[in-house]
């Protein structure tokens, strides 16, 4: 393969085509430079969720804390409830442990070298390699999903993944130089999200199917190859809605954990059976049951059975219990509002 021609093949087509993104600032050649927060923010936005989710959050977190110092002193609780929806929780307080660090300790600039920011707390490979690339134009090998499906179709990758993440990221790492090593990075994630996408690739519009291995042979969309996935396990659990007028009554998680630190409904643990008795209930009170509710997480699915009562003014309360009015509940994860929603037959409301 010619990679110079794919290469100049492929920026000419970003130049014409790149997309416009609230985080970006257009192809290199306009000469601006894109904020290294704003980068840093939408790519771990970005991580595990689309563009169109995304920009919203993105639009709202600068408009609320348009600097990086302005988010290092934002409270907990409330870039927590903000980061509602987006999933992860763990990445939000990694979030915000970064924005302090560069805050605190580089005097809010972010470090432009791939190796600074990957010293950051938080920060993993792939986020430090796509801010350096794209805020600083250092020459970062920038492999997300949707690179690893372009370099496997490029080369007709038989590897399958996840054992050709390596091998993959060793193409992707040919193609980096130091001529507009940003616009590269953002060219390739634009082709992989419009042309080369998952499903039904558009082959006939590619800028680079002159070089396509798999386009060669004709089955584009087979790559990459792919094992088997084992069937996700799935828990049982219990919810418990105890409202006490127009109140619920939410707990806070543990820090540490899936949705650490988050406030929700409180449950009995997440087990291989469904539970026998009320256990995690927040009161003794006239539990009744509503239905259940359905939750897939990475690694496994859930039925929660969701509960409700009035609470009792002889319930026995637990403590720690946050009392939150029914209009807060939309702030919670999605798999409490699913609960809360289920019970309280409200979906409107909240
Ligand atoms: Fe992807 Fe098709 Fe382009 Fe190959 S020719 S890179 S499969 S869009």
């Amino acid at each position: 393969m010619n990679h110079s021609d794919l290469r100049s093949r492929l920026l000419a087509w970003y130049d014409a085509s790149a997309r416009d993104l609230p985080w970006r600032v257009g192809p290199r050649a306009a000469g601006a430079r894109p904020d290294p927060y704003r980068v840093w923010l939408s790519e771990v936005m970005l991580q595990q969720t689309t563009v169109p989710h995304a920009t919203p959050y993105f639009l709202s977190f600068t408009a609320r804390w348009p600097t990086v110092g302005d988010l290092a002193a934002a409270a907990d609780a409330d870039l927590m409830a903000a980061w509602a929806g987006l999933g992860y929780y763990a990445r939000a307080r990694n979030l915000l442990a970064c924005a302090r660090a560069v805050a605190g300790e580089h005097g809010g600039v972010f470090p432009d070298s791939e190796a600074g920011l990957l010293a950051l707390p938080g920060v993993g490979a792939y986020t430090a390699a796509a801010v350096a690339a794209i805020a600083f134009d250092r020459p970062a090998n920038v492999v997300d999903g949707n690179v690893e499906r372009v370099m496997a179709r490029l080369f007709a990758v038989e590897t399958p993944l996840p054992d050709a993440k390596p091998e993959l990221k060793a193409l992707a790492a040919d193609l980096v130089t130091d001529e507009r090593p940003g616009d590269w990075a953002q060219a390739l994630m634009d082709l992989g999200a419009t042309i080369c996408r998952p499903r039904s690739p558009l082959c006939d519009r590619c800028p680079v199917s002159m070089h396509c291995a798999a386009f060669a042979r004709g089955d584009a969309e087979s790559f990459p190859r792919k094992t088997k996935k084992a069937a996700r396990p799935r828990r049982h659990g219990l919810a418990y809605v105890l409202t006490r007028g127009d109140q619920v009554a939410l707990v806070r998680r543990p820090d540490k954990g899936l949705l650490g630190g988050m406030l929700g409904l409180p449950t009995s643990d997440w087990t291989a059976h469904p539970p026998e008795d009320l256990s995690g209930a927040p009161a003794a009170a006239d539990w009744r049951s509503v239905g259940e509710i359905e939750h897939v997480f990475t690694h496994f699915s859930l039925t929660l059975r969701v509960m409700m009562a009035d609470s009792r003014a002889d319930g026995d309360l637990h403590e720690g219990l946050v009392w939150t009015l029914r209009a807060g509940l939309a702030a919670l994860p999605s798999v409490f509002l699913k609960a809360a929603r289920l019970a309280l037959e409200t979906p409107r409301l909240i």
